[in-house]
């Protein structure tokens, strides 16, 4: 048999002209379509739990294809979930660090090996391209890799203190709370389960992770990896269901304590305040954006035409940092338009598991009504559809086209609101100044760029943008394509919580909280 390569897939990888890595998914697709239809078990401690009531996890591309049937996980799921995850804690925790990183490291190693044919299911799943499937599982490793590497550079958060007499020994110990609960969304529905749950379990806290509903089979494929890489029971759980049911258990349930919810600023916002009802616990909420683009007369136009490009309509926009709003200088803007619109009408729509089609599915009924409405509302506030506004004629599967919307005024909704769908406003500035307060004036403040030559307006953007992860002159993506240990991603503003990003130096911290220990010797 031939063995599958290795390959180091991010999301900056543009070009997948490689017949190695063709061909190697080719055969992982094949694999993932004989596992199709299998019932999957929620993983309590060490039991693989099935269920009477299970839900059918199907595939945006195709909604007759049933990929896997999950169990709908009731509220005493949960809490069993939680027994087994506080019963493994104080081994857990007590774990030398070196031994919790290499269980880590190890299960890393086995995402990566295994990376074609997590990414098959994962583009089956969610319906990303082939790129984009492989750059979330080795996201996913790579986020293991980074944060077991920041915890050891510190460590393991030990520091010594200072002294007021000769018998007295202080350290700072940073030291983990107990267990966290994991709620993921479905669009990286690998990464944004393993990297939270995975930092959770590096600084020696134990995990109940709820997946997204469309893509409960990504978080249960990086609950396997870990169990071959030798994690004992207990410390990872995973419980599949509704948010109302199993989401809304692991908010109110006291054995909790601590939470990273990843998804919209509605449901964020609700686990926010009710998960610090009765007494403060430590809550991460990493939550939508309205990403802003700014195209001043300064630009390189094509550099900016393909950077708004790849950020808006990579993933059919479904990503958080997508690229959503664009304010561009009067005097250019017909011509940026124009770049952007020959690129855009370029752009493969269809299944994205074949290897030339670049765009896919949007995830469900409820997203392509979202962009149908959007779309309708724009030609009726008066606005032009240079490209796109259209439905693929796919009977089963979800397929709108990359939309390029001009001439509504900057106030209207649809520069105000996330849609998360393939759509893309222009609108025409006076000047930076200008540009800098629409960009600013929303309550989202997630990822924003900016396109210029000039070095004073790069510092004037830099200095005065409100958002957590920036990006200046980004060819690869105007706003998007974060990586473990280059970009910190973290939003402000209503785009989060913490002030700290994940992928970055501060992440792991943010499960350990400080103790002083005072010890008076002889
Ligand atoms: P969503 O809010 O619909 O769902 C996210 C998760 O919350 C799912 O697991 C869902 O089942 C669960 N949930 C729903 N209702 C709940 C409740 N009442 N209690 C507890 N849990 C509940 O989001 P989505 O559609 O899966 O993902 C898209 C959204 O996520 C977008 O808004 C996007 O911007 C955001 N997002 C943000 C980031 C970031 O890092 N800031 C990253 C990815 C996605």
């Amino acid at each position: 048999m031939a063995t599958t390569p290795r390959m180091k897939i991010t999301y900056a990888t543009l070009s997948a002209d490689n017949e190695e890595l063709q061909s190697a998914f080719d055969a992982a697709l094949e694999r993932a379509r004989e596992e199709l239809g299998t019932t999957y078990p929620m993983i309590i401690g060490s039991e693989e739990r099935f269920a009477d009531e299970t839900f059918e996890d199907r595939s945006p591309i195709d909604r007759d294809l049933v990929l896997a049937r999950f169990p709908k996980g009731t509220r005493k799921d949960v809490r069993d979930a939680i027994d087994a995850a506080r019963e493994a804690y104080p081994a857990w925790r007590d774990t030398p660090w070196r031994e919790r990183l290499t269980i880590m490291r190890r299960a890393a190693e086995i995402i990566s090996d295994r990376q074609f044919d997590l990414a098959a299911l994962m583009a089956l799943e969610v319906g990303k391209n082939r790129l984009e499937a492989l750059g979330d599982v080795e996201e996913t490793a790579d986020l293991l890799r980074y944060y077991s590497d920041e915890f050891e550079k510190a460590d393991g958060f030990v520091k010594p203190m200072g002294s007021l007499s000769e018998a007295e020994r202080t350290r700072s110990v940073l030291r983990p709370y107990g267990v966290f609960a994991i709620i993921s969304p479905f669009n990286f529905p690998m990464a944004l389960a393993g990297g939270p749950a995975g930092g959770a379990m590096i600084a020696g806290n134990t995990v109940v992770l709820k997946p997204s509903s469309d893509a409960p089979l990504s978080g249960w494929k990086f609950g396997e990896a870990l169990r071959d890489a030798g994690l004992p029971d207990g410390v990872f759980n995973l419980v599949t269901g509704t948010g109302d049911t199993v989401g809304a258990e692991l908010e109110e349930n006291p054995g909790i304590d601590g939470m990273v919810f990843t998804g919209s600023y509605e449901v964020g916002m609700k686990l926010y305040r009710g998960f610090t009802k009765d007494y403060p616990r430590p809550i991460v909420t990493e939550m939508g954006g309205k990403n802003p683009a700014i195209v001043t007369r300064n630009a390189d136009l094509d550099i900016a035409a393909e950077g708004a490009m790849r950020s808006a309509f990579g993933f059919d926009g479904q990503k958080c940092s997508a690229l959503s709003r664009v304010y561009v200088e009067k005097a250019v803007a017909r011509e940026f338009v124009d770049k952007l619109v020959e690129r855009v009408s370029t752009i493969k729509v269809g299944d994205p598991t074949e290897r030339d089609n670049w765009m896919g599915p949007v995830i469900n009924q409820r997203a392509l009504d979202k962009f149908t409405d959007a779309v309708a509302e724009a030609k009726k506030d008066g606005g032009t559809i240079e490209t796109g506004g259209e439905v693929l004629d796919a009977e089963r599967g979800y397929f709108p086209t990359p939309t390029v919307v001009t001439g509504l005024p900057l106030e209207h909704r649809l520069f105000k609101e996330e849609l998360f769908v393939p759509l893309l406003v222009v609108g025409e500035v006076d000047s930076l100044d200008q540009a800098l307060h629409e960009a600013n004036d929303t309550a989202y403040g997630l990822t924003a760029g900016i396109f210029s030559r000039d070095d004073a307006e790069v510092r004037r953007f830099l200095d005065t943008i409100q958002a957590g992860v920036v990006y200046v002159n980004r060819r690869a993506g105007a706003t998007t394509g974060a990586w473990p240990g280059i970009q910190s991603f973290g939003g402000w503003k209503g785009s989060g919580s913490s002030g700290k990003g994940g992928l970055g130096p501060y992440y792991v911290q943010q499960f350990l909280r400080e103790q002083s220990q005072t010890v008076i010797g002889e």
